[in-house]
């Protein structure tokens, strides 16, 4: 049976979560309080120095020069970098306050750095040596500890490149969405060819071994020639991955993307168009396809991981390995011990305040059920894997008896196979799994969301 994907584009372009977590923000009720959070990461940490893998400290740096207006993350838009130093001091300060409240005996063990934004580079070489060194003061590092930042090749400079990899940095992710003017005009960030080539080969030289390129499908007035030229400028520059996202469209959340309308965009069908030829593309040039819109060389970690199914997601996207306690620094950072997410206030100058005022600034978060941990397994397992399976005790639950009726239809149409309690997906329901995951939401399931929240799923 030949498979209409326009057909099924059209029956699954449903409002969905990414799942970067389960529960998805939205659902999250049971906040926990500072000491929950605080003996949460202590357990977690107990766990991983006793495997000797150590935790990950995420520390968001909000500030960029200008807005481009499909973001959906939290920023403070200003060219005002004497905010640099305050914000700098302040995420330290906070540090210390995790250092002091969680009462160690000994130095934590770190194994990753993640500087993420906002623009990590927004800050000058001395406020990231600040940072950085005001951190690496006071933890032990695994030998295996993997540093990596997010960059915008507008702002970057070789100097800021240069004191990352005496940090320890190696791996560098730049944000370049699309080269096409128009496209670039319409989303207001204007970047060349040149810019990206420029920081790309500067980081090579230094020695970071991986370079990640973010583009994203789906943008106003992106047409398969316009991604076709995308594709062959990033197959020149070879960058080791590639994060190939779905431009998720919430204006109700996110009001600068109103300063396109939805007519510029294209269709569910244009949209995954988009996406097939990219993939093709890729695939054509050697990357192979590692979970849900990621692509890797053979050459890089990712895929190394995926192979040996360590792959993991969490709210930056995918990982090579799982690390937890992941502890959240800075504004809206969201922290997770596995058993328990936490995220610091959103508001600049409240978070600032609060740390101020000597408390850890969570202000939301969510203490996971047993039913909760295990269907975050389970849709981890599909989002990392495309297939798990609930056969035993451990990774069963009560909720898992609807889930293979609610996929009858997707069974139908050839999305999956579903076999004595377990599931697997086909390639023609890899579009989909947004969708298959929805299933194994039970949060999702049993209360609806009564406004718009969540993007399309295509
Ligand atoms: S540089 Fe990145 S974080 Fe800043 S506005 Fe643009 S997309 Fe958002």
């Amino acid at each position: 049976m030949e498979t209409n994907f326009s057909e099924l584009y059209k029956k699954y372009n449903v409002p969905g979560p990414r799942y970067t977590s389960y529960p998805t923000v939205p659902y999250w009720e049971n906040s926990p309080v500072e000491t929950d959070w605080l003996q949460s990461i202590n357990q977690a940490l107990n766990e991983a120095e006793k495997a000797q893998v150590g935790a990950a400290l995420y520390i968001h740096i909000p500030f960029c020069e200008s807005l481009c207006t499909y973001c959906g993350c939290n920023t403070r838009i200003t060219r005002n970098h004497s905010v640099g130093i305050p914000y700098v001091q302040t995420v330290l300060k906070e540090w210390q306050l995790y250092l002091q409240k969680l009462e160690r005996k000994t130095k934590p063990l770190i194994t990753e750095i993640h500087l993420g934004g906002g623009t990590p580079t927004f800050l000058k070489s001395e406020e990231l040596n600040t940072l950085i060194r005001g951190i690496l003061n006071t933890v032990e590092i695994t030998k295996d500890h993997e540093f990596s930042l997010e960059a915008d090749p507008r702002v970057t400079t070789p100097e800021q490149l240069e004191l990352l990899r005496e940090l320890g940095f190696r791996r560098l992710s730049l944000g370049i969405q699309d080269f096409d003017l128009k496209v670039q005009d319409t989303v207001h960030r204007i970047q060349t060819e040149e810019q990206v080539l420029k920081i790309t080969e500067k980081a090579r030289a230094l020695g970071f071994y991986s370079i990640n390129y973010d583009l994203i499908y789906g943008l106003p007035f992106q047409t398969l020639d316009s991604i076709k030229k995308t594709i062959e400028v990033v197959q020149k520059h070879r960058p080791d991955r590639i994060a190939f996202y779905s431009y998720a469209h919430v204006p109700w959340i996110k009001p600068s993307q109103r300063r396109f309308t939805e007519a510029d965009l294209p269709s569910a069908d244009q949209k995954r168009a988009l996406y097939e030829l990219g993939r093709k593309m890729l695939q054509d040039a050697g990357y192979i396809e590692v979970g849900m819109d990621h692509f890797s060389l053979p050459t890089d970690s990712l895929l190394k991981a995926s192979e040996q199914k360590q792959l993991h997601r969490n709210f930056m996207g995918y990982t090579s390995r799982f690390v937890a306690p992941q502890i959240g620094l800075g504004v809206s950072s969201i922290g997770d011990s596995w058993r328990i997410f936490a995220q610091n206030e959103k508001h600049l100058e409240t978070y600032q305040a609060r740390v101020e005022k000597g408390e850890i600034p969570i202000f939301r978060g969510h203490k996971l059920s047993s039913e909760d941990l295990i269907l975050r397994r389970h849709i981890l397992n599909l989002m990392t894997r495309f297939e798990t399976e609930w056969n035993e005790e451990s990774n069963q639950t009560e909720f898992l008896e609807f889930v293979p009726e609610m996929l009858q239809e997707a069974k139908k149409d050839g999305l999956l196979k579903i076999e004595n309690s377990s599931l697997k997906v086909m390639p023609q329901g890899k579009a989909f799994l947004r969708n298959i995951c929805m299933a194994f939401d039970a949060r999702l399931n049993r209360k609806a969301p009564q406004t718009r929240i969540f993007s399309q799923t295509i």
